[in-house]
């Protein structure tokens, strides 16, 4: 099987997110590959609709300025480049899906919890890329106690 040239990295930057890296790292090293890394920050009016009448502006501004710096330091942990580092405000599937076909990336990795059997192994992001991808996804199982 051909190795993968370019790999793009999901990370939601939960508790999780190393374990997930850390196989994207590995995949990377042993195929030489481009590794680029995603988080998507989802609008706070995605969460609350059009119906509360407040300006979330400000603190949307805080939590995209904290994400930042959280990907930052992760990305120095796990030494991902400056420039391989994407961070964009949208829906997850939607803005991950765009990312992987801006650069024609091969392979998607991101984490899957398999907390509630067969029938709910991916959650929903890992459910909504890998239905929606043109190139592989790799779902890291993480997290699971069973
Ligand atoms: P979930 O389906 O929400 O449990 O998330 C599964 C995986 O999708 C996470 O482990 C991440 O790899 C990826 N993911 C979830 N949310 C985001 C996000 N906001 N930005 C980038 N990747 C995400």
């Amino acid at each position: 099987m051909a190795g993968y040239n370019t790999i793009l990295l999901a990370i939601d930057l939960s508790d999780e997110a190393d374990q997930v890296a850390s196989k994207a790292v590995s995949l990377a090293k042993a195929d030489n590959a481009q590794l680029h890394i995603i988080h998507v920050i989802e609008p706070l009016s995605f969460a609350y609709g059009g119906d509360i009448p407040m300006d979330f502006s400000r603190i949307q501004e805080e939590l995209q300025q904290q994400a930042e710096d959280q990907l930052n330091t992760f990305c120095e942990k796990h030494s991902i480049a400056a420039n391989k580092q994407h961070i964009v405000i949208g829906r997850p599937e939607t803005e991950i899906h765009a990312l992987a076909e801006d650069l024609e990336a091969d392979v998607i990795v991101l984490g899957s919890h398999g907390r509630h059997g067969l029938a709910l192994l991916l959650g929903s992001t890992a459910n909504g890329v890998l239905h929606g991808a043109n190139c592989d996804v790799l779902a890291v199982r993480v997290g699971h106690k069973e």
